[in-house]
C-alpha cells in the first residue's frame, strides 16, 4: 500500500490506534468471575479466523487505518496452535505487539515468542495462595503462572505486568501482598475493577473493590507518588516512593476513561467491536470469506468506529450488558 494510512476517528474525535485481537475463546482456567466450571460452548473451530485471515485484517488495520499497537488476547491466547509463527508474521507488520495471558504455558513459550517479535506480556494473577488460586480458577496451577512470569522477565518480555482483579470477600486482602510481590520481582502491578462481563451474568457491583479502596489499602503500606496516565492507556499509575516501582489501577467502573479511548477489538470469530461493551458487532469474517477487497473491509471498519458511543454507561439506566462474555471478547 503506497498511500499513508488515514486515521480511524470516531464522532467524538477519538483516534483509534490500538487493536485488541482475540485469538481464541477457549481457556484452560475456569475463573469464577468469568465463566462456569463446565466452561462455555466454544466457537466452532471453522468459525475461528485462520492465521492468514488474522494477518490480513491486522495488515489492513496498520496500512489503511493507522493502527500502531496490537494486543493478542483470548480466552487464553497461548492455547492458539502455531502462535509463535503467527506472532512472527504480525511483528513483521511493524506493530508494537503485546499479549495478555493467564501465564499457563508461558514458561515453555516465552523465549520463542520474544524471538518471534513479541514485545510485552500482561499476566493475570489474582492471588499468591495456592489454595485460593485453586478456588478462584478451579485449577491448581499457581506454580505454572509464577514460573511463566519469571520466564517472561528472563526472556525480556518487559515490562512484565501483573493484572489482578480484587473481589470483595475473595482476595481483597492480597492487594498489598501482590504489590509487594511485584515490587520484589520487578513486575509492574495493576489492579482492575471487576466489570459486568462475566458469562454467568452474576456481576455484583457491591463485590467490586473500587479504585479508591485499592489506593487506600496500598497507601497504608506504601508512599504513593502520582504518575498519572500515559496517553489513552487505561491505567492510572503511581510510583512507590524511594523505588522505580510503579503500580497501576484500571478503574473502568468508578473512574471511566472512555473519553480518551483509542481501542477497537476483533473477536476470534472475526467480529469487530468498537467498544468492550458494544452490543453490536461488524462481521469482518463474512467480508473476508465473501471475497471482499481491502477497501471494503476498511469501509466496514470505519463505519463501525463512526458509530461508536461515548462510553460504557455502567451504572446508568442506559447500560446494556453485551451478549458476548469477556472470555470471548478478550482484555
Ligand atoms: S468501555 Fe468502551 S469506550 Fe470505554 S474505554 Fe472501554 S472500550 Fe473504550
Amino acid at each position: 500500500m503506497n498511500t499513508a494510512p488515514r486515521p480511524l476517528v470516531d464522532r467524538f474525535g477519538r483516534v483509534h490506534t490500538d487493536l485488541r485481537v482475540s485469538l481464541t475463546d477457549r481457556c484452560n482456567l475456569r475463573c469464577t468471575y468469568c465463566m462456569p466450571a463446565e466452561g462455555l460452548d466454544w466457537l466452532p473451530r471453522d468459525g475461528v479466523l485462520g492465521d492468514d485471515e488474522v494477518v490480513r485484517l491486522v495488515r489492513i488495520a496498520v496500512e489503511r487505518l493507522g493502527v500502531a499497537s496490537v494486543r493478542l488476547t483470548g480466552g487464553e491466547p497461548l492455547l492458539r496452535r502455531g502462535l509463535t509463527g503467527l506472532v512472527a508474521r504480525l511483528a513483521a507488520l511493524g506493530v508494537d505487539l503485546s499479549l495478555t495471558t493467564n501465564g499457563i504455558g508461558l514458561a515453555r513459550t516465552a523465549v520463542g515468542l520474544r524471538e518471534a517479535g513479541l514485545g510485552r506480556v500482561n499476566v493475570s494473577l489474582d492471588t499468591l495462595r495456592p489454595e485460593r488460586f485453586a478456588a478462584i480458577t478451579r485449577r491448581d496451577r499457581l506454580a505454572d503462572v509464577l514460573a511463566g512470569l519469571a520466564a517472561a522477565k528472563a526472556a525480556g518480555l518487559g515490562p512484565v505486568k501483573v493484572n489482578a482483579v480484587p473481589v470483595r470477600g475473595t482476595n481483597e486482602d492480597e492487594i498489598v501482598p501482590l504489590a509487594e510481590f511485584a515490587v520484589e520481582h520487578g513486575y509492574r502491578m495493576r489492579f482492575i475493577e471487576s466489570m459486568p462481563l462475566d458469562a454467568q451474568g452474576a456481576w455484583d457491583r457491591t463485590a467490586m473493590v473500587t479504585a479508591q479502596e485499592i489506593l487506600a489499602a496500598l497507601g497504608k503500606r506504601f508512599d504513593l507518588v502520582p504518575v498519572g496516565r500515559h496517553g489513552s492507556a487505561p491505567a492510572e499509575e503511581w510510583r512507590i516512593a524511594g523505588t522505580d516501582a510503579v503500580v497501576g489501577v484500571i478503574a473502568s467502573v468508578t473512574r471511566p476513561f472512555c473519553g480518551g479511548c483509542d481501542r477497537v477489538r476483533l473477536t476470534a470469530d472475526g467480529q469487530l467491536r468498537n467498544c468492550l461493551f458494544a452490543t453490536e458487532e461488524s462481521d469482518l469474517r463474512a467480508l473476508l470469506r465473501g471475497g471482499a477487497d481491502d477497501a471494503a473491509v476498511e469501509a466496514a471498519w470505519r463505519a463501525s468506529v463512526a458509530g461508536k458511543g461515548p462510553g460504557h454507561a455502567i451504572g446508568s439506566a442506559e447500560f446494556v450488558r453485551p451478549d458476548r462474555p469477556m472470555s470471548a471478547i478478550g482484555g
